[in-house]
């Protein structure tokens, strides 16, 4: 809870949690305390259920609003389901191209990863429908844009910031981890910030699933400038990848580039390979171990590279002053809260998304429909995770 009465600030009140009452169509009027250590009160609730009829959806159901982003396989979409007017984002996929570019498995194992994991700091599936020629997956709306475009936007990030989202991010690649998932393309566009100004990791269309600690994968993927010297030396890799990415990040967060940046792809490898890390001078001394611990080239000496994954990372003095829990929870205060007007606000994308004309185009009926053989890789993907009942909060107040 938030008290966002005054229109300079907000005050974070605490929290309260609810054990939902089963019974439909019954109002629940109770008082419940909050537990904040600074502030107490109680909140009153008048909560009522409507259920939620559970069917398989189709694009019909929902309003296109606004383009958002875009990929080599597909667009993602700001929609509004018609039945319940909630806000989500639509990323639509086409099928020929997914085989064409051999994505298939990669956006299978998007899905499952989505299913299987949810966490604070992970974007979650709602629903996942196809049509013959296109897969849709309907994710939860993150209203304040790409950390990419905050980062564009200001060049750098100060330490305590780029810290806070650095410390979220370890909580969400040790989640993914925890359940043997490498993500393999941590970037300043993948990481969303909501409207609170907490992370939410996107686009787990890389992640590589069932790799345990001392197993190794071998595909050459991820985005240049985040590549770890193992996964350029195409000699198998593991988790570290990640950790390797999360320094790669943080350096980029503070100074405003990633430190082994070239224009030219072959140099930025063998900086990668070679290259020691220089910091400008008022780089704190923490700030640098971090960055050398994550930068290690060896992945068995990295921080996080060994059996204990994040928590060797958490144990960094950098991170002396986080209450891991209380960040878990989304009780510490984020540094930045971006601008927000509205649930649907989308003044935080890139206007060269939000200025085209959001349409999920029709099929082409001239070329020819894909196989039964290679339909048959897109069985099961269907996938609900609507709340069988809304919840309605009809009143609340707070005393201090
Ligand atoms: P992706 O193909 O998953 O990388 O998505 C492309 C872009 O769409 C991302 O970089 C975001 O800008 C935007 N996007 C993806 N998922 C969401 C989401 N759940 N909420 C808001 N924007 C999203």
């Amino acid at each position: 809870m938030y008290d966002r009465s005054s229109s300079q600030s907000e005050m974070f009140l605490g929290i309260v949690k609810i054990r939902l009452p089963p019974k439909h169509g019954k109002l629940h009027d109770t008082w419940f305390k909050q537990s904040n250590e600074d502030i107490r009160g109680e909140v009153r609730l008048q909560i009522m259920y409507c259920k939620v009829e559970h069917r398989t959806l189709t694009s019909e159901d929902f309003e296109l609003l606004k383009v958002i982003g875009k990929g080599s396989l597909g667009k993602v979409l700001q929609v509004r389901k018609k039945d319940t007017n909630r806000i989500y984002a639509m990323k639509v996929l086409n099928k020929k191209k997914l085989v064409k570019q051999q994505e298939v498995q990669h956006i299978l194992s998007e899905r499952n990863v989505l299913i299987k994991n949810s966490s604070p700091f992970l974007v979650s599936l709602k629903f996942s429908f196809q049509t013959p020629e296109k897969l849709y997956l309907v994710l939860d709306y993150v209203n304040g844009g790409e950390l990419f475009y905050h980062l564009q936007k200001e060049t750098s990030f100060n330490e305590e910031r780029a810290k806070f989202y650095t410390a979220e991010l370890v909580l969400a690649l040790g989640h993914l981890h925890k359940y043997n998932i490498i993500y393999r393309d941590l970037k300043p566009e993948n990481v969303l910030l909501d409207g609170t100004g907490h992370i939410a990791l996107t686009d787990f269309g890389l992640c590589k699933e069932n790799v345990s600690f001392n197993e190794t994968t071998n595909t050459f993927c991820g985005t240049a400038e985040y590549l770890a010297p193992e996964v350029l030396e195409r000699k198998g890799y593991g988790k570290a990848v990640d950790w390797w990415s999360l320094g790669i990040l943080f350096y980029e967060m503070t100074t405003g580039l990633p430190p082994f940046y070239s224009e030219n792809i072959n140099v930025m490898y063998k900086k990668i390979m070679q290259n020691q890390i220089s910091f400008p001078s008022n780089y704190s001394e923490k700030a640098q171990s971090l960055v050398r611990g994550l930068l290690e080239k060896d992945p068995n000496r990295r921080l996080g590279g060994g059996p204990d994954d994040a928590e060797e990372v958490k144990g960094h003095p950098i991170f002396y002053n986080i209450n891991w829990y209380k960040l878990y929870k989304k009780q510490i205060k984020p540094p930045f809260k971006p601008k927000i007007e509205s649930e649907a606000d989308t003044s935080n994308f890139d206007p060269m998304f939000t200025n085209s004309t959001p349409i999920d185009s029709l099929p082409n009926t001239s070329s020819a429909p894909l196989s039964d053989t290679l339909q048959q890789n897109f069985e099961g993907f269907t996938y609900t995770n609507e709340m069988s009942t809304q919840v309605f909060i009809h009143y609340y107040m707070i005393y201090i």
